[in-house]
């Protein structure tokens, strides 16, 4: 079994009911795991990761993995919003992979609203973390695409192209197929 992990998918693909169900499968069979999110993400609270389907369980919220230390008896590490940590927080969690012999999973977003990867998810290609895609169906009314990409609204219901990468909250955002993306994002009536 690989020890570094990218379960990658848009927003609303299920990601952190995945990363839930399988720390429960874990637990069952008596195997020690960490729930990790990011401290900046505050939409649930910050010591649970919560899936939209009503599951939850309790995590750690760290600011970055520099002074992380991971439990000796710990077999598998889960991170939630992998995204919102850094290109060398993900050397660190391959350190932790490869080291100290933990499996490492972790689960995020791999594109911004602009179409950029973020930083971190660059990095976990970079060094080789097996790719596992979770699918959806784009969230325009009618569509069985495939949801690659992510467009970010204004209160007004326009389409932004710019500003910070880093989304808190996803109440702004649709998940879409890449046609329907550059149908909206290029539209000149935006
Ligand atoms: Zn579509």
């Amino acid at each position: 079994m690989a020890n570094l992990h990218f379960h990658y998918g848009v927003m609303s693909s299920s990601k952190s009911a995945a990363l839930l169900i399988n720390a429960y499968n874990f637990k069952k069979n008596g195997i020690k795991v960490e729930l990790i999110k990011p401290a900046i993400d505050n939409r649930f609270g910050e010591k649970t990761i919560d899936s939209r389907i009503g599951l939850s369980d309790t995590a750690t919220a760290i600011p970055n993995f520099q002074n992380y230390i991971v439990g000796e008896d710990t077999r598998v590490l889960l991170v939630d919003e992998i995204q919102f940590f850094s290109p060398s927080d993900i050397d660190r969690l391959v350190d932790i992979a490869d080291n100290k012999n933990k499996i490492v999973m972790c689960y995020g977003l791999m594109v911004d609203s602009n179409e950029k990867m973020f930083p971190a998810s660059q990095r976990l290609i970079e060094v080789g973390a097996k790719l596992h895609r979770m699918e959806s169906n784009c969230q325009i009314q009618g569509c069985m695409h495939l949801a690659t990409h992510h467009l970010r609204f204004d209160s007004n219901g326009k389409v932004i192209h710019s500003g910070d990468q880093i989304a808190l909250g996803d109440s702004n955002y649709k998940s879409v197929c890449r046609k329907h993306y550059n149908q909206m994002y290029h539209s000149k009536q935006h």
